[in-house]
Parts: C-alpha cells; structure tokens; sequence
C-alpha cells in the first residue's frame, strides 16, 4: 500500500492532508524520514506520525443489494449513487468490485482493499458470476439446446475480438434464465442476447463466487473472514 494511503486508513486525514504531512516531513519509517507520498508500506514497517505510531484499521468487505436505478459510481448522477444505501463512516474509502448497470439489481461488492477487488475481477480468475435473466423473446423448446450450446462455445460480440468466454444458460421458464460468466465486459449479459438478436428486459446478480446475495433490496452486510478469503 501507498503511504499516502496507510495514513489515510491509519488516521482521520483524508488524501491531500496525508500528501501535506508528508511533504512537511512529518513521517518516519523505520525511524528514516520519508517524503516520498508513493513510498511502498510493508506490513512489517514502524510507521510513526510526529512520532506517534500509525496503526492501520482493518479492511472494509461489504455485500449490498443494489436497488434498481441506482448508479455504480461513487457520485450522484441521473439517478443516486448506490452508497446512499450505506450508513458507515468513510464510505468514500469503498470502492465497487465489477459495477452493474443503473437498471440492474442485485448482489455488490463494497471494499476498501485493493488486492482484494483486483483478485476478483483479474481475467484469469474467471470468478464466476450468475445473473438472473428476464428476456423480451421466449427461448422456445426447438431452440433452446442451440442456444445453450451457443453461450457454452462463446458468442461473438459486436466490437470484440474474441468469442466469450464459456458460459452457462440454465432456464428458468422460456423467459427467465440463470446465466454464469467468468467475465466481466461492459454490458456483458446484454451484449450476449443482443448477439442471439434477443433483448434482457430485467437482470440481477444472484451470486459472484460462492457468495450468494442474502439481504433485502437496499439492505448491506459485512462479510464474514471466511467469505472474505473465500472470493479472492
Ligand atoms: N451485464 C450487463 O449487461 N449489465 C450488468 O449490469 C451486468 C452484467
């Protein structure tokens, strides 16, 4: 973690404070001053402030039912950010792992550790994710092999250069499909019914990992330690 950072979660200095305590050369690792804001802190290190040591607070792990026409973004928008449904000192420390879209609902991940989010959204973690998907166009009994067949070899998406990757389409009824992908491309879900010449009039995510959503709409939890080390 940065050193900028460590101070952040370690006081109640925001950014620029810690960049200013820094430059002003009131920072020592090890008992060696450092100036350098991007300074690389390791578990290990004696960080003081003014001689005070720095502990830092734990990490934030957080699941959110995401109402619909809410955004994934940290700001207000066309319709309010998703952080309004959450009451917790320093929500600006939370980032989103894998935003959905303003009329998509379900299951977020909130977090304020890094490596944590980049571990499950990294391409070749192929983290799966399941979607429950409402459709304009039934899937009738004549095609839904093909089309299962189809989402299983990778579809082509408009503006790719590869096929998806494998996927699993499970119906529900001939409307309503469970669907699992280990990627997370921009409109995905969409993008791959469009590629069917299909049209997703609802989704939700259900599930990342082995993490189901379990709280009502609106509604936010911590996680427990063993689903945190269970999804990265
Ligand atoms: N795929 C989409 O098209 N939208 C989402 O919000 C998530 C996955």
């Amino acid at each position: 973690m940065r050193l900028d950072k460590f101070i952040c979660k370690s006081t109640a200095l925001n950014r620029a404070e810690a960049r200013e305590c820094i430059n002003a050369g009131k920072i020592c690792v090890n008992d060696a001053l450092v100036t350098d804001i991007s300074f690389q802190v390791h578990e290990s290190n004696h960080i003081t402030l003014d001689g005070q040591k720095l502990i830092a607070r734990p990490s934030r792990y957080i699941m959110l039912h995401k109402p619909m026409h809410t955004l994934s973004s940290n700001v207000d928008g066309d319709y309010p950010s998703l952080f309004n449904c959450i009451e917790l000192e320093r929500v600006e420390d939370l980032h989103i792992v894998g935003r959905l879209d303003a009329d998509t609902t379900g299951l977020v991940l909130l977090t304020d550790d890094g490596r944590w989010s980049f571990d499950i959204i990294r391409p070749d973690k192929l983290c799966e994710k399941t979607y429950r998907v409402t459709l304009r166009d039934p899937i009738t009994a004549d095609i839904a092999a093909d089309v299962i067949a189809s989402f299983a070899s990778g579809l082509q998406l408009q503006n790719e250069k590869t096929l998806t990757q494998p996927a699993k389409l499970e119906l529900v009824t001939s409307t309503e499909m469970l669907l699992t992908i280990t990627e997370g491309k921009y409109h995905q879900v969409k993008r791959m019914f469009a590629a069917i010449g299909n049209r997703v009039n609802g989704l939700h995510r259900e599930q990342i990992g082995g993490l189901k959503l379990d709280v009502e709409v609106g509604m936010w939890r911590h996680l427990t330690t063993d689903e945190v080390s269970m999804l990265a």
